[in-house]
């Protein structure tokens, strides 16, 4: 940093694809971050690379039987020391050792860790939406209350919060925002009929156009529950809601959101899609990195395209907005009947158009209640993920049935 002294990280999820391009920045930058803790679940081999070439202080596995493993692996490693379990993700996140933690474990296995970075006060760099989308108000309350520094990684949201002023990122209409301008590829699957959408494999929607990511944010990607997430996401980052935001399909993905004023300015933010580039803007903020990210070629690309969403092909960004407008632990619901479904598609035991089917049977079924502490947050993901399970066997009925 300016000040000379470096940025010490914890990275949840190391071993994932944001994990290892937020590890590429650290690498490219060895003098302002240092890492003392990466976590991962149950990729021993990925971690102990990563160990060997990043020497941190502690290791966590979450999965207990990767962490013995891992622990055997790198005996040779006095200065490392393995931790497992949740408890080990919690301490990680929270230790006076770091004043930064990337958030980037995918889905509701974020939640604990993230919620404990934020209560500790650290500077939060989100990339697990997840965590936002199913605590909501809690989460940007405790940010308020521990003073944490919050900052945006998915793309589109790191976009718009270049385009707003620093100091009125929460208050939209004090900064003079008219609405904000949420782009989308569209996944692999823009242009299916709804009887192709019946016929699409995991391997099919794990291969994203324009995006290099983890399998369960390909998926939605594919089905535009990403684009759900993010709108809920963006409430929340940005203090505002759904009819303020419209989301705009651009398939190119080179402008990652927009900005629009009262007075008729639209700021964007553009860039080769590449996540070092939000991941490199967190890190660095409010300062400028190189990222590794590729100059933008305009010429090479020629034009760019916008349609509307379409909804009836692709309902879940309608659910999403609906759980958001219903409140309590309706965000939760959607997002763990969400999980269980994905899950189940790339089991191949669900098809990839049944996955709206089940979030919304999930949603109507389940009774939404206050979001107001993590227990009965995660007391609503349970419940939501047997009921998700029961749909999707009534649904499929595979070997079990
Ligand atoms: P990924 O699947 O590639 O990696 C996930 C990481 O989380 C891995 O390190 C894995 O070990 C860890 N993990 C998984 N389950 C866990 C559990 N139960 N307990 C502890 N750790 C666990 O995912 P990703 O694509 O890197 O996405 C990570 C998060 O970032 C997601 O919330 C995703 O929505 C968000 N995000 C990703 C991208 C992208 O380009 N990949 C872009 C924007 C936002
Ligand atoms: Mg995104």
């Amino acid at each position: 940093t300016a000040t000379g002294h470096a940025r010490i990280l914890t990275v949840l999820g190391a071993t994932g694809s944001i994990g290892l391009n937020t590890l590429d920045v650290v690498r490219r930058h060895p003098e302002r971050f240092r890492v003392h803790a990466l976590t991962a679940s149950t990729n021993v081999v990925e971690m102990e690379r990563l160990c060997r070439e990043f020497r941190p202080r502690i290791a966590v596995m979450a999965d207990d039987q990767a962490a013995q493993q891992l622990a055997s692996a790198i005996t040779d490693l006095a200065e490392v020391s393995v931790l497992s379990g949740e408890a080990g993700l919690i301490d990680v996140a929270a230790t006076d050792a770091v004043d930064t933690v990337m958030a980037a474990i995918v889905g509701a296995a974020g939640l604990a860790p993230t919620l404990a970075a934020v209560n500790a006060g650290k500077r939060v760099l989100l990339a697990n939406k997840e965590a936002l989308v199913m605590s909501g108000q809690l989460f940007m309350d405790a940010v308020t209350r521990s003073g944490a520094q919050l900052l945006p990684i998915d793309s589109e949201h790191n976009a718009i919060f270049q385009c707003l002023p620093p100091d009125r990122v929460r208050d939209l209409p004090g900064a003079g925002v008219r609405r904000i301008l949420l782009t989308a590829s569209g996944g692999p699957f823009r242009s299916h009929s709804p009887e192709q959408l019946r016929q699409v494999t995991p391997a099919q929607a794990c291969k994203h156009p324009n995006w290099s990511m983890g399998q369960k944010i390909s998926v939605d990607s594919a089905t535009l529950m990403n684009k759900g997430l993010e709108l809920i996401e963006a409430c929340w980052l940005f203090n505002t809601t759904p009819d303020h935001i419209e989301v705009h399909v651009h398939p190119e993905s080179i402008i990652h959101s927009m900005v629009e004023y009262v007075d008729g300015s639209v700021l964007a933010q553009l860039g080769s899609p590449d996540m070092r580039t939000p991941i490199a803007n967190g890190m660095a903020w409010p300062e400028r990195v190189e990222s590794g990210a590729d100059s933008l070629d305009l010429f090479a690309l020629g034009r760019f395209h916008f349609e509307r969403p379409d909804t009836e092909r692709f309902p879940c960004l309608r659910l999403a907005a609906e759980a958001f407008q219903r409140g309590g632990t309706a965000p939760a619901i959607l997002n763990a009947a969400n999980e269980q479904a994905v899950a189940a598609f790339l089991d191949g035991v669900l098809c990839f158009a049944d996955i709206p089917v089940i979030i919304e049977r999930t949603l109507s079924a389940i009774e939404v209640g206050p979001a107001t502490d993590i227990e009965r947050i995660m007391a609503a993901d349970r419940q939501a993920r047997d009921h998700a399970r029961g749909e999707i066997q009534r649904l499929a009925p595979g070997p079990m049935a």
